[in-house]
């Protein structure tokens, strides 16, 4: 296997409609993959259609991208993110509604006064921007609100006012939500049950706002942009709108239909004007065309809505694919099952009907997804030419999935070529390649092939590694033998077999140390009991590389560091970006975007500074009583033996260090621990904590040595009267903790 090195690239400013169901990728990745495997204009096949973003920056790097889509949600966010609306049809479509009647009243006018509710200090109305609810209750206990009259805001105990509108509304509910469902199925239809299921993630209030708008634009004269706008706003209200919005906790990717026990109900109008914003930040201009229409050879999108398996016949004779690219889906109920109802409410049944399994189906385990997906590839190869590649991306990542993905890609003719991870926290690059048999020679699972894997990946990262990087590690050996899943295997049988192995493998194993709290195989990190002799570790490493580009190159932004760095830790050794900010929050300073050293981290500066240190602590010996010797790499402190023998006493070794080097530094001392003094400058105590922090084996070697600062050494020839033994309270009072900075941790 090749070790094509993790591409970096940037986050997305604004993250877009529905982007808690949408793969969180980075910007940058496809368009720095595509032009080293193919050549511009030619095509390319995204399987899964899931992520817009990577189709349109696939499209705008001069690529005709052909995507199969089977959900309606989807496709309409990719078209919508190809070719949306311009901002004064969003604007037209919203004002439309706004001063549409209901009643005496304009429509805007109801709708917000659904939400109205009591300023606590000014007793003044006000629009609340949300209410809190808890599961099983059929009261809001609470509001936050923005007073606009007298600027009071933040979470108030709901009022009586706000008790009796929500029962208000409650008390019509049952006609809303009938139909609710009536747009998505018959009454008689046989799914109308899961139907019902899936309404009951709203309360009332929001699907009674939903309704009423969605029955609305069926009597509004739009034309068909402002419809197709107004339709994306609804879009944006009805994820807003139903109950899987924990409350206080901030970032979540739901991925089950659960009921947080505290959940917040979004103001619908509001969400509706936040909704105008995300689209128009999202604006494009990407040709988007309906298979069969063709599109230009300078790029576009060809959307097929339907299965891989129809199209597959027809490609092959007509259209020659250069790549396969795409974002592998994981399971996801939730969006799945919403995208159905929503479908329904915006386009009516016609448009769930096809879709309607999504519905049906409750349980999505990784033995479902590696069966899924493995006919995925199994229609990718018998439509693609012998060596296409295919660049996936695996966002989320979690050992079953990675399983899953590595198992259906093998047991369907693909060849794995490359897998770049960085953390559990980003998407996983892997590349693979259409190879010569769809069925091929399946071996047995070997336990020793997995152990050396495993083993050797540890050595090479000279430090303890998460589960998901040594399970990686062994999948990949796995992958490598043809070991992953035999022919008569199900999927579930192959994935069981596989994760067990791979356990086993590490819990019964003496060379292997696991540092967890709990008993779980897959908690914690894993480490190698031979590592204590390898100080050459992943993070020394990088701050080692870090620092040689800034001199090198200074002024140079973020990803160009990046740039350089990857390459030289490919494959399971990406560092992570808490790991690079940890090495330039110790060395550098930004300006602007651009990185460069400290002046007093850049080399000459710091070689001028080693010189001074070490003249102080001859300086501070000598009014010790002690005579100063340099031996190798360490400085020594020692006194005439009394007893008048040959030998010196030693009493102290300092090892002086530019760097965190930690683990360097007492691998080459090699005095007892309780005699050594490392001396680090101040700028490197945080970054050598951050290190002992993350891995707890060096915690472990570092505990019996002392520490100092270059500034300690400083004060310390301030100090008038200075005894032996407060020196040693000195050394003893400035430990590295206390600098310890807010960093992440990986
Ligand atoms: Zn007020």
């Amino acid at each position: 296997m090749d070790h094509q090195s993790y591409i970096p690239g940037m986050s997305p400013a604004e993250a877009g409609p529905l982007s808690r169901f949408i793969p969180p990728l980075e910007e940058g990745v496809i368009s720095a993959w595509l032009p080293l495997h193919a050549s511009t204009s030619s095509w390319l096949l995204d399987p899964f259609g899931f992520s817009p973003r990577l189709i349109l920056e696939a499209a705008r790097s001069g690529y005709r991208v052909l995507v199969t889509v089977n959900n309606p949600v989807t496709r309409f966010l990719l078209e919508m993110s190809a070719n949306p609306p311009s901002e004064s049809d969003f604007k037209a479509a919203l004002a439309e509604l706004e001063t549409a009647k209901k009643g005496d009243e304009r429509l805007g006018a109801h709708l917000q006064s659904l939400y109205l509710t009591t300023c606590e200090k000014c007793g003044r109305e006000t629009q609340a921007q949300y209410f809190l609810w808890r599961k099983g209750e059929d009261v809001p206990y609470a509001r936050i609100y923005e007073c606009k009259e007298c600027g009071d805001t933040g979470e108030r105990v709901a009022t009586q006012q706000d008790i009796d509108r929500a029962k208000k509304i409650a008390a019509t509910d049952g006609l809303h939500r009938s139909r609710s469902f009536e747009r998505v199925v018959a009454l008689n239809d046989e799914d109308r049950i899961y139907v019902e299921e899936a309404i009951a993630y709203y309360l009332p209030r929001p699907l009674y706002f939903l309704n009423t708008i969605i029955n609305r634009l069926d009597g509004l004269s739009l034309t068909p942009e402002r419809r197709r706008a107004l339709s994306a706003l609804i879009l944006v209200a009805c994820d807003a709108g139903n109950t899987l919005w924990g409350h206080p906790s901030e970032r979540q990717r739901p991925k089950q239909l659960i009921i947080p026990n505290q959940f917040r109900e979004h103001n619908l109008w509001t969400q509706l004007e936040r909704g105008l914003s995300l689209w128009l930040e999202t604006a494009s201009g990407v040709i988007c065309e309906a298979w069969p229409q063709k599109i230009p050879e300078s790029g576009g999108i060809c959307i097929y809505e339907g299965r891989l398996k129809d199209l597959a016949r027809e490609v092959k004779k007509e259209i020659p694919i250069a790549a396969v690219v795409g974002s592998l889906p994981r399971p996801n109920q939730a969006f799945w099952t919403l995208s159905a109802l929503w479908a329904g409410w915006l386009w009516g049944r016609e448009a769930v009907e096809p879709y309607k399994t999504a519905l049906r189906r409750r349980r999505y385990d990784w033995a479902w997804n590696a069966t899924a997906l493995n006919s995925t590839f199994t229609h990718l190869f018998e439509l693609l030419p012998l060596g296409t590649p295919f660049f996936g991306l695996l966002p989320e990542p979690e050992p079953s999935f990675l399983t899953s993905a590595l198992t259906a890609a093998n047991a369907a003719g693909f060849d794995l070529k490359s897998l770049a991870l960085r953390t559990e926290h980003d998407p996983v690059q892997i590349v693979w390649a259409r190879g010569e048999h769809l069925k091929r020679e399946s071996n047995e699972q070997n336990i020793d092939d997995i152990r050396e894997a495993i083993h050797s990946h540890l050595i090479e990262r000279g430090e303890p590694a998460s589960y998901l990087h040594v399970h990686t590690a062994g999948l990949v050996a796995l992958t490598e033998a043809h070991a992953l899943k035999n022919k008569e295997q199900e999927f579930d049988e192959a994935m069981r077999a596989t994760q067990a192995l791979i356990q086993n493998a590490l819990a019964n194993d003496e060379r292997f140390v696991h540092y967890s709290s709990g008993e779980s195989v897959d908690t914690g990190l894993w480490g190698s009991a031979e590592l204590i002799r390898h100080y050459e570790s992943l993070s020394d490493r990088v701050e080692v590389a870090i620092v040689t580009f800034l001199q090198k190159n200074p002024n140079s932004i973020y990803l160009e560091l990046e740039e350089d760095l990857y390459p030289r830790f490919p494959g399971l050794l990406t560092p992570s970006k808490a790991m690079i900010y940890a090495v330039l929050g110790s060395y550098a300073e930004k300006d602007g975007a651009a990185w460069k050293l400290r002046a007093e981290d850049v080399s000459t500066a710091r070689r001028n500074e080693l010189n001074t240190i070490t003249a102080m602590i001859e300086t501070i010996g000598r009014r010790l009583g002690y005579a100063t010797r340099k031996q190798d790499k360490n400085y020594l402190w020692e006194e005439n033996n009394s007893k008048g023998g040959a030998t010196p006493l030693l009493h102290y070794a300092f090892y002086i260090l530019a760097s965190a080097l930690v683990g360097r530094a007492i691998t080459e001392t090699p005095y007892p621990p309780e005699q050594i003094i490392i001396v680090i400058p101040g700028g490197r105590a945080a970054l050598a904590s951050y290190k002992a922090q993350r891995d707890p084996a060096l915690a472990t070697r570092m505990k019996p040595y002392r520490m100092a600062k270059y500034r300690l050494l400083r004060t310390l020839l301030e100090v008038p009267v200075l005894t032996r033994e407060t020196f040693v309270e000195q050394i003893a009072s400035d430990p590295l903790e206390k600098s310890k900075a807010q960093m992440m941790m990986f």
